[in-house]
């Protein structure tokens, strides 16, 4: 009987699980392109044109390499417009009850798979450095889950940056020498783009009839579509832009929008680079003094350390995850995040990045439109779906605990030991957003002030029976309380004054 092997469209790795297990010979290759991923969250037209192309050009070169693929495209007649759907039509066209795969991402698609009637072998996702049960057995036991330790471990597992049993150059973390501020001139290499190819145009007609009403432009689509893309944009990144990686990480620009990132994450994501890959290329650039320890360790650490952690907790902290709420904020994600109107040059910046390039780096996402959600109570809920909408690389396994956990501390936190928050003081340091603002980042008091300044102490008072008694918080605590009574409750007065304009549609 013939086996069905369903590859997801971030599965799109050559020795992916499913695959391991199959049967060249007699096995059928199942991969679909259906409506319901597509359409569950509203995603950004780049990040659909992007799995869709590359999952055609993946099935392309299984079929070169002599697999059997029954390939359902979006608009085929007969396409069911489900993952499930779709193995049951082929399970009937081909009288078989079997299926392999590798687990999903995501608890939705894991538990839809797991409820078929037929019979679902779903093997480990094991394109990752620490398989399910490592992260259990690092984890069980502690009080507090910190990702510092955890990379530690992972450093010791692969031997990245390792000399014998010690960090290279004698530290764990390089950090101390990163995050500089970037000046508006600095010069920051351009990324490496691709012209669209003739699959990538037949993808970008079907999305732009199909998807014509999501939030994000469509035009100058320029991703990696194949492993060859990904392995040139990973190239691109190791000669021009990995030197300065660590030193400008954390800094943001309006009209610089990649600085010196890579731009790889969801290349990682559906599987066209293998993570251990890129860490080991990043090590030799080192080695061959390419690059400085700052940048290969920040680097190597964000994705052994970082990404592999966000995975862990999701899949540690179960299908509930999602919901979790632990500040009760219930306020509606306000119109500027799909592009209305604001008067905070950091927000329009980001999310103007955002709606044209369905990218923006860690800092933007975190410091920025994060910090915004966060301090002005939005849902946690409504948040997470508009990160897992608006960016190319988010698929929820990393998306989720990066927004609910790191971001809007919706988990109370398992993952972060202090919400990630901050006045306009921070953005100002990292940016050149404050000086084109209608706000004033020096403001700390009246309708000119830096609406961070405004909602950074609210955010505090609001929440002070949780967070007073942090060491690592206690400061902030000590700093409002030494402010007059008329100051603190000026401040306070304006911040409400800011939610409710904002509630009630005002540009703010
Ligand atoms: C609120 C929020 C939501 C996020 N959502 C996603 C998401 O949906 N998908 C996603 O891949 N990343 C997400 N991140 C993490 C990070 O912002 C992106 O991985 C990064 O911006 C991708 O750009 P890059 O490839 O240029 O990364 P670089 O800055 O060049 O970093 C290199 C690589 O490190 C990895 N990495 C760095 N930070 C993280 C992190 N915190 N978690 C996981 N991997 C990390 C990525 O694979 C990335 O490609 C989110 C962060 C925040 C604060
Ligand atoms: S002044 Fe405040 S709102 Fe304006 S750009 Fe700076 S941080 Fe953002």
């Amino acid at each position: 009987m013939v086996t069905l092997v369903l590859v997801l469209g971030d599965q799109l790795s050559p020795d992916i699980a499913a695959l391991r297990q199959a049967d060249q010979s007699e096995d059928l290759v199942v991969m679909a392109e259906v409506a319901a991923e597509a359409t569950y969250v509203r995603h950004h037209p780049k990040k659909i044109a992007l799995v869709f192309a590359a999952m055609r050009k993946f099935a392309r070169s299984l079929e070169a390499d002599g697999w059997n693929v029954a390939y359902t495209r979006l608009d085929d007649p007969l396409n069911s417009g489900s993952i499930p759907g779709e193995l049951l039509r082929r399970a009937e066209e081909h009288g078989t009850r079997k299926v392999i795969g590798t687990r999903p991402g995501e608890w939705r698609l894991i538990e839809a798979l797991e409820d078929m009637p037929l019979e679902v072998v779903l093997n480990e996702d094991d394109r990752f450095v620490a398989s399910h049960a490592e992260f259990e057995r690092w984890a069980d036991g502690r009080k507090q889950l910190r990702m510092e330790y955890f990379y530690r471990e992972m450093r010791r597992k692969t031997g990245l940056l390792m000399d014998g049993c010690e960090p290279a150059g004698g530290k764990w973390n390089y950090d101390h020498d990163n995050r500089k501020p970037a000046s508006s001139d600095l010069f920051a290499p351009a990324p490496l783009w691709f012209e669209p190819d003739d699959t990538v145009r037949e993808v970008l007609d079907l999305v732009l009839r199909q998807f014509p009403d999501n939030f994000g432009a469509l035009s100058s689509f320029g991703y990696a579509t194949d492993r060859a893309q990904a392995e040139a944009v990973l190239d691109h990144f190791i000669d021009n832009a990995l030197p300065r990686f660590g030193d400008f990480q954390d800094a943001m620009l309006m009209e610089n929008r990649f600085l010196y990132h890579a731009l790889i994450s969801a290349y990682l994501n559906i599987g066209l680079l293998d993570p251990l890959t890129v860490c080991r290329r990043v090590e030799t650039a080192w080695k061959e003094v390419r690059a400085p320890i700052n940048a290969a360790e920040g680097f190597i650490r964000q994705i052994i350390g970082w990404r592999e952690f966000v995975r862990g907790i999701y899949f540690r902290e179960g299908p509930g995850y999602t919901q979790r709420n632990a500040l009760d904020h219930n306020r509606d994600l306000p119109p500027m995040f799909w592009g209305a109107e604001t008067k905070m040059a950091c927000m329009e910046s980001v999310v103007r990045q955002t709606r044209d390039e369905a990218y923006a780096h860690h800092i933007q996402r975190l410091m920025v439109t994060g910090n915004f959600a966060l301090l002005a109570g939005l849902d946690p809920m409504q948040v997470h779906e508009w990160y897992l909408s608006v960016y190319v690389d988010a698929f929820e396994w990393v998306e989720a605990p990066n927004t609910l956990g790191m971001s809007q501390f919706a988990d109370g936190g398992v993952f972060a030991s202090k919400p990630y928050v901050s006045s306009g003081n921070y953005i100002n340091r990292m940016s050149d957003y404050c000086g084109s603002c209608s706000y004033s980042v020096k403001d700390k008091t009246g309708h000119q002030a830096c609406p961070f300044n405004l909602l950074y102490w609210h955010f505090l008072v609001r929440h002070r029976n949780r967070f007073e008694r942090n060491p690592r918080m206690a400061q902030m605590y000590r700093t409002w309380d030494r402010m007059t009574e008329h100051r603190r409750a000026t401040v306070l007065e304006n911040a409400q004054e800011f939610l409710e304009e904002m509630n009630n549609g005002a540009c703010v």
